[in-house]
């Protein structure tokens, strides 16, 4: 998980977002099988409109995982407070509810949600306050200064997005060989092009 800075909403969210939440959720409180379709605009799925956006804030990388090239079923938004669940039903289409995740990250945390999962567009976040990365194992860990409250924050967030399966384990070691090969051979390096973004040294 790295940092990003959320831009503004588009227009066309921003105008709508509440009046399509609204909608979901009297169509899943008349018909509990009700399925989830992403509304349109001028004739396009607004998933498809919103990606770009999303791949911008993040350069195209996962926000919760930070891998790169993601990969997608078809579905590249995670909606963090489930629309699933009732209570979240009006936030389907809220712009701060819907980060741009892999399949992997989506699958994963499914419908789980807790308040204590720390969000990567926070103000206050940054991984190396919260984590830290072991070049050995390739897991990551809550970082042992913070208070107990912050670590089970970081904990959580590491249970309920899978962060230390097998893996991205072995992908994380896989990108950060990569790019220490590419390092020696004195290769040019974009810091973008690889997966997992806080494994590197700046
Ligand atoms: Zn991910």
């Amino acid at each position: 998980m790295r940092k990003f800075t959320r831009g503004d909403a588009p227009d066309f969210l921003k105008n709508k977002w509440k009046a399509w939440g609204e909608r979901y959720k009297n169509n899943r409180e008349t018909n509990p099988g009700f399925t989830f379709q992403w509304p349109t605009h001028e004739g396009q799925k607004i998933n498809t409109l919103l990606e770009p956006f999303f791949k911008k804030q993040t350069d195209g990388h996962c926000s919760f995982c930070d891998n790169f090239p993601i990969r997608t079923n078809e579905d590249s938004i995670d909606h963090f407070k489930p629309k699933s669940i009732p209570a979240y039903y009006e936030l389907v289409c809220e712009w701060e509810n819907l980060y741009y995740s892999c399949h992997n990250c989506q699958q994963t945390k499914l419908e789980q949600y807790d308040d204590l999962l720390l969000r990567p567009d926070d103000l206050d976040f940054s991984f190396d306050v919260y984590f830290i990365y072991s070049y050995h194992s390739h897991k990551i860990d809550p970082n042992p200064i913070l208070s107990d409250e912050e670590k089970l924050r970081a904990k959580t967030t590491i249970d309920i997005f899978g962060l230390n399966d097998e893996g991205h384990i072995a992908a994380r070691r896989i990108s950060l060989e990569r790019y220490e090969g590419k390092k020696r051979l004195g290769e040019d390096i974009e810091v973008n092009d690889f997966a997992y973004r806080f494994t590197i040294i700046e």
